[in-house]
């Protein structure tokens, strides 16, 4: 399978250290790109500066390279890509695809409520398009995708989960691509980033597969090309809940060669491919998997 032009990437926001259910996801990706002698990159999705903490960027690269996990470019880092992004904003208004937003939170929960409507099962809100007309004399706080002016259905293949669809306008509505106060939204970004570093396969976990008819969207509004998309089954916690710092993911340990070993075969597990014979190194225990998962993910036709 060499000589295909597959970059792949793993995209980790540093709200964290990897966890069980980050593994999963980091290892998943270079599998597929090592099965298809593919690149595969590395991003720091630290977008959302609120959430991240400073040198957990540079940790979780650390943890990546214990588990054997090295990328194959220099990562990059979206704190570094703010114009890329303000440009991508402008030609999204340009096209009338983007407008400012002047509504706090509260607001928004009165005229869904007004409208008799709630939040989606996520708990995000449907944005009831208050702003559309303008802003009234409001204060913008956020930039929102006009998702009425386009085709609002999304169908689209996923490896795994096989054919989907969603209604972007009606399961999230005109939804935040910059916050007033500064952050980019993840949508916004990983589209930009996606395209700039020529993503060809994006594999990373089930958590986000709803979010990839937003990422369609912006694709197709921005002239950009659509990746392929694998979503990997997703790490659950004792309590049935997703795997997160909240309900009790560990950081992994990356101090003993046990205990890579042991978290290597526990996301192997994860993604339901054969157990690695014991007592190998992380580099042979990756190298062992590929073909398991060319198998299983990648099928000749
Ligand atoms: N940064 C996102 C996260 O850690 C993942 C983005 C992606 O893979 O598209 O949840």
């Amino acid at each position: 399978r060499a000589g295909t032009s597959y970059v792949g990437r793993f995209a980790p926001s540093p709200t964290g250290l990897l966890h069980a259910g980050s593994l999963v996801a980091a290892l998943a990706s270079w599998l597929d790109a090592r099965a298809h002698g593919g690149r595969w990159l590395v991003r720091i999705e630290d977008a959302d500066t609120e959430r991240c903490q400073p040198g957990l960027g540079e940790q979780i690269l650390a943890q990546l390279a214990a588990f054997g996990l090295r990328p194959d470019e220099e990562p990059i880092w979206q704190t570094q890509r703010s114009a890329r992004y303000e440009q991508a904003l402008q030609q999204l208004v340009a096209q009338g695809l983007a407008y400012p937003c002047g509504c706090t939170r509260r607001e928004i929960d009165e005229a869904l409520a007004a409208q008799g409507l709630g939040h989606t099962r996520h708990g995000e809100r449907v944005y009831p398009g208050t702003c559309r007309n303008g802003l009234h004399g409001k204060r913008a706080r956020a930039w929102r995708f006009a998702t009425w002016q386009r085709p609002g259905r999304i169908d689209w293949h996923d490896r795994r989960l096989g054919e989907q669809v969603q209604d972007v306008a009606q399961a999230v509505g005109d939804f935040v691509l910059r916050r007033a106060d500064g952050p980019w939204a993840y949508q916004l970004a990983v589209v930009v980033d996606d395209a700039d570093q020529g993503i060809t396969h994006v594999v990373r976990g089930e958590d986000l597969a709803d979010n990839t008819p937003r990422q369609i969207l912006l694709q197709r509004a921005l002239g950009l090309p659509t990746p392929q998309y694998l979503h990997t089954p997703l790490v659950l916690a004792a309590d049935g809940q997703k795997l997160s710092k909240q309900n009790g993911a560990q950081a992994l340990d990356t101090q003993s060669s046990a205990g890579i070993v042991a978290a290597l075969q526990a996301a192997v597990h994860a993604l339901g491919l054969p157990a690695p014979p014991a007592g190998n190194s992380p580099q042979d225990l990756l190298a062992g998997c590929i073909g398991a998962w060319a198998a299983l993910y990648n099928p000749a036709p």
